[in-house]
């Protein structure tokens, strides 16, 4: 029989040490005593893999402004996004940005020696009219430049870590979360840990389908474990594919190759998003150039007859190419097989994003209802939350100026919360993990853990991935419930102590079943075409009855579906034309 070993007690605690958490780290680093959990080693988190860029309307390579970035992003957003957390986020892009500058982010620069800026999709200057510059880069390495600096403020800033320390689950008492049981992975040992405030920053979960730039820990722990805690999850149902991964791998081409002049060429070598896109053709939101490239495909124009198109680079001079896309284009070569310099890249849509996940509020308090009642003590940003910003299709670059922008707002707001409320911590909060676990070791049950995991991300895939439709979405709620059954008879077949990855994986694979029911269940809510969510038995928006979020609710064992309004302050929703 396991059992706790110890308990722990912290004012703070941050669940995940990506951008997100590491950026309200350093807000609250020397005011309070504070500790950071994270399963993989900090800089491991998977916001070093951004590659392309941060957004602000820096205005350094041509005229911008926070209002055209405010506009695309509401576009880009499907009109879905929340406008006045959009207004917030894009006003203090240019702050943002100094700020990491001045921590020390080696970012790229121009001639003129300011920040280096490139275009990304869905990005403009006059309302849609023209491509404008507006993502700052450290060449491909954007994501890791910005991690590590924040590691390195953290570690100077005397912020504890816990790594590779998997949160297992969360302590709630009377409404309010008060700590988590984690279990130490070069042990097997585990621990409750307390705390007055509890930050949720565990990122996405795009490894609930096959294809996916996403990395093995991105598997949604925390969005699973509030759901099953009671609270509602926000606009699950959009799930972003990126329209350039590299074919069968997945593994991302950043848009910064189609910023830098690249164009999606189909087996005739004609730039077909001319016909989809007349105006910003390559450049146009992910959503869009992915349902394209499908469609390319679809109509038997994918390279050699299949499943894929070409992007290509080759017309760019060796310089930029090396210089300014130096990581992807040994990606292209490692995993590609290909020299982008000489020849076209392999590429096809890949799950990168989901734009839902745990309701916040602008400050980062996490939600329990459509009227926005705060979870005492319970904050989310990054990924893993939907404030929202992104709506129905977030736009490139967006993503890391969420994590800085919301996750200092987040740490901001916890140090208000701990001078109101600081010494309130409760202990010996009960937990049914620790038996479960228990069980999952000690079953001998027949089934196999990745057979399962296999046939949950590739019926995902099939059916609930660019395009869905209704008796593709029911065949998929069908196998889940198959494959719940079936997971109740998993079987561990290593019981060491000592990093026990097949038993990790155990209990990621609960939350990547549960979390693909929760997708599911949304997608066969929303009777309409938004954003990423495309019904090809609904192919149109529909603003009458769907201009709204979706929030869904455990309902015993079943998944209840509200909705909450979105807010709607500068543009009226239009049709969306690029
Ligand atoms: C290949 C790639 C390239 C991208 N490029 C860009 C780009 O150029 N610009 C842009 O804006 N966006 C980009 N994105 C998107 C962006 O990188 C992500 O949305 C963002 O990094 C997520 O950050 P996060 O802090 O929310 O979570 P992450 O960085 O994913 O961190 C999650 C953290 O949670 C921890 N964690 C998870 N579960 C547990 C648990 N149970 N217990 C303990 N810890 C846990 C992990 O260990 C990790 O520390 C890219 C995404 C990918 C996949």
């Amino acid at each position: 029989m396991k059992s706790i070993i110890k308990k722990l007690k912290h004012k703070v605690i941050i669940i995940g040490s990506g951008m997100a958490g590491l950026r309200a780290a350093v807000e609250l680093a020397g005011s309070t005593d504070i500790a950071v959990i994270s399963k993989v080693f900090p800089t491991r988190s998977h916001s070093g893999a951004a590659q392309g860029g941060i957004t602000a309307a820096l205005g350094n390579e041509g005229e911008d402004s926070p209002e055209w970035h405010m506009f695309d992003t509401v576009k880009g957003s499907d009109y879905l996004g929340d406008q006045d957390a959009i207004e917030i986020m894009v006003h203090d892009a240019p702050r943002a940005i100094i700020e990491l500058e001045h921590m020390g982010v080696p970012f790229s620069r121009n001639s003129e020696g300011k920040i280096g800026q490139r275009p990304f999709g869905g990005h403009t200057r006059d309302y849609g009219k023209t491509p404008v510059k507006r993502a700052c880069y450290a060449s491909d390495r954007t994501g890791r430049v910005i991690l590590d600096t924040l590691f390195e403020q953290c570690v100077k800033g005397g912020v504890k870590f816990y790594s590779e320390f998997q949160v297992i689950d969360l302590l709630f008492r009377d409404g309010r979360c008060y700590g988590a049981v984690i279990m130490e992975l070069s042990t097997g040992e585990f621990y409750e840990i307390y705390a007055n405030s509890i930050l949720l920053a565990t990122g996405g979960f795009g490894k609930i389908y096959k294809t996916t730039s996403n990395c093995f820990s991105n598997t949604g722990d925390a969005v699973s474990i509030v759901f099953q805690k009671g609270l509602p999850l926000q606009d699950m149902e959009f799930v972003q594919f990126h329209p350039t991964g590299i074919r069968k791998h997945g593994i991302l081409i950043s848009e910064a190759a189609r910023g830098e002049g690249g164009i999606l060429r189909n087996s005739k070598g004609e730039r077909f998003m001319e016909r989809y896109a007349p105006v910003i053709k390559d450049l146009a939101p992910r959503d869009i150039i992915s349902r394209s490239i499908l469609r390319e495909i679809a109509q038997g124009r994918g390279i050699d007859g299949q499943d894929y198109v070409h992007l290509d680079l080759t017309h760019l001079d060796k310089e930029t190419i090396e210089d300014k896309l130096w990581e992807i284009t040994s990606f292209a070569r490692l995993y590609g097989g290909v020299d982008p310099v000489k020849e076209m890249v392999p590429v096809q849509p890949t799950c990168h994003y989901m734009m839902g996940g745990i309701p916040t509020d602008c400050d980062g308090h996490v939600i329990s209802d459509s009227k926005g009642t705060h979870v005492p003590g319970l904050f989310a940003a990054g990924e893993c939350a939907c404030v929202s910003v992104h709506g129905a299709n977030r736009l490139g670059c967006n993503s890391l100026l969420d994590l800085v922008v919301f996750g200092r707002r987040a740490g901001k707001s916890i140090k208000t919360w701990l001078k109101e409320d600081s010494e309130h911590i409760e202990v010996n909060i009960e937990s049914h993990i620790i038996s479960k676990i228990d069980t999952l070791l000690s079953s001998k049950g027949k089934e196999k853990l990745s057979l399962i995991r296999q046939e949950l991300q590739q019926i995902m895939t099939d059916n609930c991935s660019v395009f869905r439709e209704e008796t593709g979405l029911i065949k998929v709620k069908e196998k889940i419930k198959e494959l719940k059954e079936r997971y109740s008879h998993i079987a561990i077949t290593g019981k060491d102590k000592i990093f026990n990855m097949e038993l990790m994986e155990a209990v990621e694979c609960e939350h990547l079943i549960n979390l693909a029911a929760i997708t599911v269940e949304s997608a066969l809510y929303r009777k309409e075409s938004r954003g990423a969510h495309y019904r090809e038995d609904y192919p149109e928006r529909d603003d009458k009855n769907y201009l709204s979020h979706t929030l869904a609710f455990k309902d015993g064992d079943s998944i209840k579906i509200e909705t909450k309004p979105v807010k709607i302050t500068k543009f009226e929703p239009k049709a969306r034309s690029y």
